[in-house]
C-alpha cells in the first residue's frame, strides 16, 4: 500500500467518510488520490460533504472546483461552501427526512444523586443573563428540536423521572425572605409529560408552599390537561416557547403547532394564569420577517398586555459538540446554513443580522412596550442598547428588573 493510500486511511478514521452516500465517498478519494489534500483538508471536505447533504443543498460532487492546483481547489470549494452556509436559506422545497411521527421512548424512574436545581446551564458574565434557577424535574426531551443543545447531553430515547423527586422538593430550604425565579424546561419539556411520575403534583405543591418563588413552566407543548383540572397557585407562570409555522414544520419536530400552542396558551390565560412568549431561536430565512411578524400580530390580537408578564428573543447559538452531532444525524435540516461569527465562544449570526431581527420583534410589539417584560436571552450586554435602548451594567440589576416586573403583574411582592 503505497504512502498516501495510508495517508487517506488514516484520515478517513473517526470521521463521517463511511455515512456518505458510496459515490460521494469514491468521488473524495479519487479527487484526494489526484490533488494529495492533507490531514485537515480531507476532514475539512468530509464535513463539508455532510453540511450539504443535511442542508439538502448540492452535493460535493456537484459544486466541486475543476483545476489542476490543490490550494486552488480547496479555496474554491470553501468559497462555494461559505456563499451556500450564507446566503439566506429557502425552505421552499425542503423536505424534512427520517423524523418519526411519533417517537418512542423508554421511560425509566430512579432515584437521582443530587438534585437537578442550579444556574441556568447556558447563563454566562459574558452575556447579560438574568440569574435563572432551572430545575430538572425529567431528563431528556422528547421534542426533536434539531438545534437544541440538551440532544448533546442525555440519550435521546431515554426519558428519566427520578423517584426522590417530590421529597427533595419538599426538603428544599429556601431563603423565605427572598424571591426566587425558577424554571422548569431546561432539560425536558415541562408540560409534555402532564403529571407523570407526580411531577406536577410535586411542582404545583411546592409553588404552594413556597409562595415566594416564581415558578415559570417553559414547553413547547399543548398538554394542559393538568393545568385545567387543577387550582393553579398564582406564583406559577406559563410560558411557550413560539416560532413561525416554517420553522416548527422544518426544525421543531414532534413539538406542538403553532395554533395549538397559542391557542392553549389563551385557555391557560383564560384561568387567571400569567403567561409568558419565548422567541428563541429567531431563526433568519428568506421572507423571515415577514413570516415573525405575522406570529407577533396574533399574540397581540389573541392576549392583552396584563396577561402577558413576559416576551422575549433569543437566536442561535452553536456549540461544536452540538454542530458535530447534528452532522452524523441521518436528517435533514438547514439549522446550521448560517454565516456563523464567534459569540461568546460559540457560534452565531453576524452582529447585523442580530440587531435586525431582535429591532423588527421588539418593534412589533410596540402596543406592549412598557405593560410587558421584554428580554434578550444570551445576548451581549451591547445588544440590549441596539434593541431596546438601554442595557444593565449587571446581570443581578436585569434580574431585579425582571422579577420585579413579573411581580407586579402576578400581584406578588418582590422580596429583595
Ligand atoms: S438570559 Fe437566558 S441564558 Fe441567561 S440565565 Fe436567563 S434564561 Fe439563561
Amino acid at each position: 500500500m503505497n504512502t498516501y493510500t495510508d495517508k487517506f486511511e488514516n484520515s478517513i478514521t473517526n470521521t463521517l467518510f463511511t455515512k456518505l452516500p458510496h459515490a460521494q465517498q469514491e468521488f473524495i478519494r479519487q479527487k484526494a488520490y489526484q490533488l494529495k489534500f492533507s490531514h485537515q483538508e480531507i476532514k475539512q471536505i468530509i464535513d463539508i460533504a455532510r453540511d450539504l447533504g443535511m442542508w439538502n443543498e448540492k452535493s460535493i460532487i456537484e459544486i466541486f472546483p475543476e483545476h489542476e492546483q490543490k490550494k486552488v481547489v480547496f479555496a474554491r470549494l470553501k468559497k462555494a461552501y461559505d456563499a451556500l452556509r450564507s446566503k439566506p436559506n429557502s425552505y421552499e422545497n425542503f423536505e424534512p427526512k427520517n423524523i418519526p411521527n411519533e417517537q418512542k421512548y423508554t421511560f425509566k424512574t430512579e432515584k437521582k444523586e443530587g438534585f437537578g436545581l442550579g444556574l441556568c446551564p447556558v447563563a454566562s458574565e459574558k452575556t447579560r443573563c438574568c440569574n435563572l434557577l432551572t430545575l430538572d424535574a425529567v431528563e431528556s426531551c422528547g421534542f426533536d428540536c434539531s438545534y437544541c443543545s440538551i440532544q448533546s447531553f442525555y440519550n435521546q430515547n431515554t426519558i428519566t423521572f427520578d423517584s426522590g423527586f417530590a421529597e427533595k422538593l419538599r426538603n428544599l430550604n429556601l431563603d423565605k425572605n427572598k424571591t426566587y425565579h425558577i424554571g422548569t424546561g431546561q432539560a425536558s419539556d415541562s408540560l409534555m409529560w402532564g403529571n407523570k411520575e407526580g411531577i406536577l403534583d410535586a411542582l404545583f405543591e411546592f409553588a404552594r408552599t413556597n409562595p415566594n418563588v416564581l415558578l415559570e413552566f417553559k414547553t413547547k407543548s399543548d398538554n394542559i390537561k393538568y393545568f385545567m383540572e387543577n387550582d393553579v397557585p398564582k406564583n406559577i407562570l406559563c410560558t411557550w416557547s413560539l416560532n413561525t409555522p416554517v420553522i416548527i414544520k422544518n426544525e421543531e419536530h414532534l413539538a406542538a403547532s403553532l395554533d395549538k400552542r397559542i391557542h392553549v396558551a389563551r385557555r391557560v390565560a383564560d384561568k387567571g394564569v400569567k403567561v409568558g412568549f419565548h422567541f428563541h431561536p429567531i431563526v433568519e430565512y428568506e421572507n423571515y420577517l415577514f413570516d415573525y411578524a405575522q406570529v407577533y400580530a396574533k399574540l397581540l390580537e389573541e392576549f392583552k398586555a396584563e396577561e402577558v408578564a413576559l416576551v422575549s428573543f433569543g437566536t442561535l447559538t452553536f456549540i461544536k459538540p452540538v454542530i458535530k452531532q447534528l452532522r452524523a444525524r441521518e436528517f435533514k435540516s438547514k439549522i446550521t446554513q448560517m454565516p456563523f461569527e464567534d459569540a461568546n465562544a460559540k457560534n452565531s449570526y453576524p452582529h447585523a443580522t442580530k440587531v435586525e431581527m431582535f429591532k423588527h420583534a421588539y418593534e412589533s410589539f410596540k402596543p406592549w412596550h412598557n405593560k410587558v417584560f421584554f428580554y434578550l436571552c444570551m445576548e451581549d450586554h451591547g445588544m440590549w442598547k441596539e434593541t431596546f435602548g438601554y442595557q444593565y451594567s449587571t446581570n443581578n440589576d436585569f434580574e431585579r428588573d425582571m422579577l420585579n416586573a413579573y411581580c407586579q403583574k402576578i400581584g406578588m411582592e418582590y422580596l429583595i
